[in-house]
């Protein structure tokens, strides 16, 4: 049996606790870009300026981080999940999903409707904000409204201290209860399907290799090549969007 969507469904029909692990190539077919194709984040800001240590000890990081995500923050808003996320949704109706590990922040996983329980987020989640000295919880659509108002610099209506998302900027920490969660679910997983991850943000990209180590059969599926293509029991050069789907359907007519 050779071909890799039918070898991907056999896979998952025998699997009892598959786990998917996605990255920002999951979601370019929503329009959001990711981080290292051309055209991509990193073709138009410098990543040296969006680091934890700029941002929070820099008010001249964080006027530049408000900046950016005044301007970038709508646009994800307004996308909308794609054929990749509703077909991991929907592996999790056929009862074919331990839990999705996530790198991305862009909330599709559970707009295409996954429950929330289901979805492991390694760097955190863009639609929500908090205050870093109260821990006030703010909506990212409230500091928005006040971006789009005139503020350069949101601070915490409560006690005056920086509000910053509920994202992982570079340099800063890893939330280590979702770390360990991902570890550990990885770890137990006997199929492990990446979609869309360069595969080379660390430590997310451990996951499938605490996988492979533990024995489950690993699955690659990105437009580009990995350092794990080789170690891969399944490699499927493609779109996500378009290959999730076929192996959903695929499955579907196994069961
Ligand atoms: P990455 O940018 O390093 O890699 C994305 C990969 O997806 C690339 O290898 C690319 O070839 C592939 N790709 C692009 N479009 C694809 C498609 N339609 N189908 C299949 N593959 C496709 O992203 P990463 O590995 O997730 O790591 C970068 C970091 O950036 C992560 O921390 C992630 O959280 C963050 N990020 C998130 C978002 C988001 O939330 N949507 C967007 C940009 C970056």
């Amino acid at each position: 049996m050779t071909d890799p969507i039918e070898r991907t469904a056999r896979f998952l029909l025998e699997a009892e606790r598959p786990v998917v692990f996605t990255g920002a190539g999951v979601s370019t077919e929503s329009g959001i870009p990711d981080f290292r194709s051309p055209g991509g984040v990193w073709d138009r800001f410098d990543p040296r300026e969006m680091t934890y240590k700029n941002f929070v000890g820099t008010e001249t990081g964080r006027r530049k981080y408000w900046e950016i995500g005044r301007h970038s923050y709508p646009l994800m808003r307004k996308a909308e999940p794609n054929r990749a996320h509703l077909a991991i949704t929907e592996l999790h109706r056929l009862g074919r999903l331990d839990c999705c590990i996530t790198q991305n922040v862009d909330n599709l996983h559970q707009r295409a409707g996954l429950p929330e329980e289901k979805v492991i987020e390694l760097h955190g989640n863009a639609t929500r904000a908090r205050c870093l000295a109260c821990e006030r919880p703010y909506s990212r659509d409230e500091i928005q409204e006040w971006l789009d108002g005139g503020v350069e610099i949101p601070t915490c209506a409560e006690c005056g201290g920086i509000v910053k998302p509920h994202t992982i900027l570079f340099g800063e920490p890893m939330p280590p209860g979702a770390t360990e969660e991902a570890e550990r679910r990885a770890r137990a997983s006997d199929v492990f399907v990446v979609v869309g991850s360069s595969l080379v943000v660390y430590p997310a990209a451990y996951m499938p290799v605490h996988a492979k180590h533990a024995g489950a059969a690993l699955v690659i599926i990105n437009l580009s090549r990995t350092p794990y293509d080789a170690q891969a029991d399944v490699q499927i050069t493609g779109k996500a969007g378009e290959i999730m789907h076929a192996i959903v359907r695929r499955l579907r007519s196994l069961q």
